[in-house]
């Protein structure tokens, strides 16, 4: 699948990744729109949250908790978490990820 998030899981393609585990990867977004502005994106192929199944339940969890630890490592104090869905939604890429943003945010 010509993914550029699976790619970037993959590591096929670079990315400066900050966090992973067994589920999850996180990496800093190319075009930040805050001070700290990290995607965190699932191994698995997930097109956006309009596509979870209830298979998926944990799997969410997980990447709300890979958030939590990217912030306790990284010394983040105060952050959002964004996912967009969808064109209208803001969506660009068709891998779901959540957006971990702290500061100042330009979205
Ligand atoms: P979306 O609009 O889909 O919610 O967010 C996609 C995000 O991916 C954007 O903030 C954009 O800057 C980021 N992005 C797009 N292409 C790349 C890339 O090749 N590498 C990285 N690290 N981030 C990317
Ligand atoms: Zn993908």
């Amino acid at each position: 699948m010509d993914c550029l998030f699976c790619k970037i899981a993959k590591k096929e393609i670079p990315a400066e990744i900050v966090y992973e585990d067994e589920n999850a990867v996180a990496f800093k977004d190319i075009k930040p729109k805050a001070p700290v502005h990290f995607l965190i994106v699932p191994r698995k192929h997930i097109h956006s949250v309009d596509h979870i199944e209830a298979e998926d339940r944990c799997l969410i969890g997980d990447l709300i908790l890979a958030a939590q630890k990217i912030a306790r490592e990284q010394k983040i104090n105060g952050y959002r978490i964004q996912i967009n869905v969808g064109r209208v939604g803001g969506q660009l890429i068709d891998h779901l990820h959540l957006h971990l943003l702290s500061g100042k945010n330009e979205i």
